[in-house]
């Protein structure tokens, strides 16, 4: 199990960079139940980042499940694979601290460009992690 608080100083330091399009990062239980209590739509229970944005502000809010399990870290990483990822790039999602990072990475890279699909958002991230090296 990955506990994601264990990384919030450094996911705090990283999202300070992004401080002109994201506003707050929120590290929750559930992305569901919070999304449900909050009026946004979302149907999967085993969402681990979100990025929706606030409509007053026009700023981005993170959003980052708690806990995930390696069972969850496992399927991610294999969609990310059937999505073209090169094995060279996923390797060094191994690494616990580099994977959260990424998954962080990959949630600021739908602020940056709503029209990213999801593997341009992973390409972005990985770009991305080579210049900050948090
Ligand atoms: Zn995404």
């Amino acid at each position: 199990m990955i506990t994601i608080n264990k990384y919030k100083g450094r996911l705090l330091s990283i999202t300070h960079l992004f401080d002109a399009i994201v506003e707050e990062i929120k590290i929750i239980p559930s992305i569901k139940e919070w999304c449900s209590s909050n009026g946004i739509t979302e149907t999967s229970e085993d969402r681990v980042g979100k990025c929706p944005r606030n409509q007053s502000t026009g700023k981005h809010l993170i959003l980052l499940a708690e806990t995930i399990s390696y069972e969850e870290k496992e399927s991610i990483i294999g969609a990310m694979s059937l999505h073209g990822t090169s094995s060279k790039d996923l390797e060094i999602l191994a690494d616990e601290w580099a994977f959260v990072k990424h998954l962080l990475l990959h949630e600021f890279a739908h602020a940056v460009n709503s029209e990213f699909s999801e593997h341009q958002c992973d390409c972005w991230a990985f770009d991305k992690m080579k210049e900050i090296t948090i």
